[in-house]
């Protein structure tokens, strides 16, 4: 059974990792795990690598061909829309079976002063009536929706894995980091940087909702960025084990 995970994300990491230690149904699985090669020095799991864009839906319809695979697992990161939709399109052009793997979102707690958008830019819109000095940990993709002359007044920390290229908010000050992040070391953030406003995407997962708290603690309202829906029709796990389980189920 040769099984295609879309990967970038811890989950994708595991679910390699799981299917290398436990094959689904006591069959032997290939696994080939796919990185779009954002970033320059990934974590990789076990199993088949291949790094790069498949050209489009019918690129990756290609590829599933070629190399006869038997299920297809979408673990990219819950804001990978356009993968995401490129996986439900192959998939459904050669008929090969399509899981979505996606952690649940966060939910809000009591404490939290959270605001909701739709998008990048609608974050950003919401920015000068709460703060002046934002923790913008949304990576480094999408910067230039926080370049508006209309934020120039504020400052920014940006955090992210790999240095971010311009456009982005006029004044920034770029944090190179990667999670799991401590408590402690988010409280230590938003102290040393006088931090009054948090921009974070819906990613969930443990691995970077410690901010969460810290801004809590801090009292501090947080932007969060909705999700984009999972396209129409795919099944949805929320675990690696849920994924090996629907594995497992295959014919
Ligand atoms: P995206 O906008 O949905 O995808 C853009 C293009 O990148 C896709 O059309 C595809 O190119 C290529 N691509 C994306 N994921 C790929 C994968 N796993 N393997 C091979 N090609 C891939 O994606 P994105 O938001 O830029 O995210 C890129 C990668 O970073 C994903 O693997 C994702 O899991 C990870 N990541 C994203 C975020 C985020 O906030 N968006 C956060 C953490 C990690 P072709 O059309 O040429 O196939």
């Amino acid at each position: 059974m040769h099984v295609l995970v879309l990967g970038g994300t811890t989950e994708a990491r595991r679910l390699a990792e799981a299917l290398a230690d436990a094959p689904a149904g006591g069959r032997r699985v290939r696994v080939t795990s796919s990185l779009a090669g954002r970033v320059a020095a990934p974590r990789l799991p076990p199993g088949e690598v291949r790094v790069g864009g498949f050209g489009g839906a019918g690129g990756l319809a290609e590829w599933l061909r070629e190399h006869r695979v038997d299920a297809l697992v979408d673990a990219t990161h819950p804001f990978a829309a356009t993968m995401s939709r490129n996986a439900a399109e192959a998939a459904a052009q050669v008929h090969v079976p399509l899981l979505a793997l996606r952690r649940p979102g966060w939910v809000a707690r009591d404490g939290d002063r959270w605001h909701s958008a739709g998008t990048l830019a609608e974050a950003a819109g919401l920015l000068p009536a709460l703060g002046a000095r934002v923790f913008l940990t949304t990576g480094r993709m999408g910067l230039a929706a926080f370049a508006g002359a209309d934020l120039d007044a504020l400052w920014f920390l940006v955090r992210s894995v790999d240095a971010p290229e311009p456009p982005g908010p006029a004044r920034m000050h770029v944090l190179l980091d990667r999670g799991p992040f401590t408590l402690d070391g988010e409280r230590e953030v938003i102290r040393r940087h006088r931090i009054d406003v948090l921009v974070t995407k819906d990613s969930g997962g443990d691995a970077t909702a410690p901010k969460l708290t810290a801004a809590r603690e801090a009292g501090i309202p947080v932007v969060v960025v909705r999700r984009p829906p999972v396209p129409e029709g795919v099944p949805v796990a929320a675990t690696p084990e849920e994924a090996v389980a629907w594995l497992r189920g295959r014919p």
